[in-house]
């Protein structure tokens, strides 16, 4: 089966293998992971494993604490305002789509919002150029989404700081790609598509922008507080951070994200050929330099041939291409655990089924 969920994601299966083996006992302990106590010696090298790994893949600097969390990406929107903005302050956002507007939804109940640029005009198809964003003198940080995992829009850049910290949500494209961690103030991203199961949030938070959260900040949505404790300030999603870090291994074992980028790229390619190469048939809407490498939404030019597409594809044990209810269509999602072979069995497929319906 090739499953093209856009999340909670695939994992790659050599790391499910070995959750399978360690299941019950876990390197002889005699225990599960699930059973341990978070704060005995097992788990505590499971953790400082995970977060040593993943500061080895993505090169994380000495001055940024990486936290384990909990609440996914949707928790990280509220505890943003908390902690980098007052009450009283303006924060600049970018929006392209979905996510983005997800985002400035919930900040705006706590801070004054600016939209620097949107791509609202086209339906979201684009990343505005950012000569033409409109950023406030004062902001508290800039928010931007990297990729839209609903519209497919992916940035190609890191937007300049200007001196004020630069957030991103990096939740369907983190691990990707190498990214250059000392550009941001912090990333944050849900573990659910590259990085793991579902119950885990990722933190990358540069240190001095921490221990300035308003007042009123609930303990648990300081970032603070998970800096102090190495993020077990509570019982953390320990099974989570167990798989989590076994990606991390799987990822540094395949050569690290530099090899992880060149696969992506040539999985994306495959299928915006097949997209490019039907003469219609098939339409992606995003702009051509800020298609994404993770989601591929596409239209077929007659809507009502969907249903056999998709039934079609099933029999061919091509999993989940429905696109996202607001946009319709079809969206293949390709993170790192989908082979290349499975987006060369779905161009294939989408290749013959022009041809049929053509
Ligand atoms: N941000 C992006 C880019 C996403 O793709 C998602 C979920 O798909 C979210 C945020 C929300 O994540 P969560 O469900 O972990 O809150």
């Amino acid at each position: 089966v090739f499953n093209f969920s856009s999340g909670p994601a695939v994992l790659p299966p050599e790391v499910l293998r070995q959750v399978q083996a360690e299941l019950l006992d876990w390197h002889g302990s005699g225990m599960s992971v699930m059973e341990m106590s978070h704060r005995g010696p097992e788990f505590g090298q499971i953790l400082a494993e995970a977060e040593a790994d993943l500061r080895t893949l993505l090169g994380i600097p000495s001055n940024y604490k990486v936290l384990f969390l909990q609440g996914g990406a949707h928790l990280q929107f509220a505890m943003l305002p908390f902690n980098f903005a007052a009450a009283d302050s303006t924060v600049d956002f970018v929006n392209t789509g979905h996510w983005s507007k997800v985002a400035i939804k919930e900040v705006s109940r706590y801070a004054k919002v600016n939209i620097a640029a949107s791509s609202e005009d086209k339906n979201f198809s684009y990343v505005p150029d950012e000569a033409t964003w409109q950023r406030s003198k004062d902001a508290a940080f800039l928010h931007y989404c990297s990729n839209e995992t609903i519209g497919g829009v992916e940035f190609n850049f890191i937007p300049q700081s200007n001196g004020v910290p630069l957030i991103c949500d990096m939740s369907s494209n983190i691990l990707s790609r190498p990214v250059d961690v000392s550009q941001f103030g912090m990333i944050y991203a849900g573990a659910q598509k590259n990085m793991g199961p579902s119950g885990v949030a990722v933190s990358i938070v540069r240190e001095d922008l921490l221990g300035k959260a308003r007042s009123e900040t609930p303990t648990m949505l300081n970032y603070k507080t998970f800096a102090d404790n190495g993020s077990m300030y509570n019982t953390p999603p320990s099974f989570g951070i167990y798989v989590a870090g076994l990606v991390y291994k799987h990822l540094l074992a395949q050569g690290g994200l530099a090899a992880m980028e060149a696969k992506n790229i040539e999985k994306a390619n495959v299928l915006y050929a097949a997209i490019d190469a039907s003469n219609g048939f098939y339409h992606c809407p995003t702009a051509l330099a800020d298609r994404s490498r993770m989601n591929i939404p596409f239209t077929l030019a007659d809507s009502q041939l969907d249903a056999q597409f998709l039934a079609g594809a099933e029999e061919r044990h091509l999993l989940q291409l429905k696109g996202h209810r607001s946009v319709g269509g079809m969206r293949a999602s390709i993170y790192n655990a989908m082979p290349l072979a499975g987006c060369q069995a779905l161009a294939a497929y989408m290749a013959e089924f022009a041809q049929q319906h053509g």
